[in-house]
């Protein structure tokens, strides 16, 4: 198990998850239930994990190329609305932030 990426908030560490498992690496969130104490907004810190070592070399590869963008520009502009909230969900995520409705549900 290493930690692959710290990420500002849920979203972000669940579309890095999201990607590496969409290239076969398995990942795991940590950190999203954390609470700040004051019954506040929950603290931003995820950190996304790979569970298997030997991938950890190609997932950093993989992921490093991703957040420099030659990932993201693939999805620009395509935006889509949520089939359960109705939000507006940029086109590299693959749930709604919101609800957490999948994109074909
Ligand atoms: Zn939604």
């Amino acid at each position: 198990m290493k930690q692959i990426h710290v990420a500002k908030h849920a979203p972000e560490a669940h579309l890095v998850k999201g990607f590496l498992e969409s290239n076969g690496i398995t990942a795991t969130v940590r950190g999203e239930f954390l609470t700040s104490g004051w019954g506040e907004l929950p603290v931003d810190v995820c950190s996304v994990w790979i569970s298997d070592d030997r991938q950890f070399d190609r997932a950093q590869a993989l992921l490093v190329a991703f957040l420099r963008g030659d990932f993201a520009r693939q999805f620009h502009g395509q935006h889509w609305r949520c089939p359960k909230c109705g939000e507006q969900i940029e086109g590299q995520f693959t749930d709604c932030w919101k609800c957490g409705a999948a994109r074909s549900a």
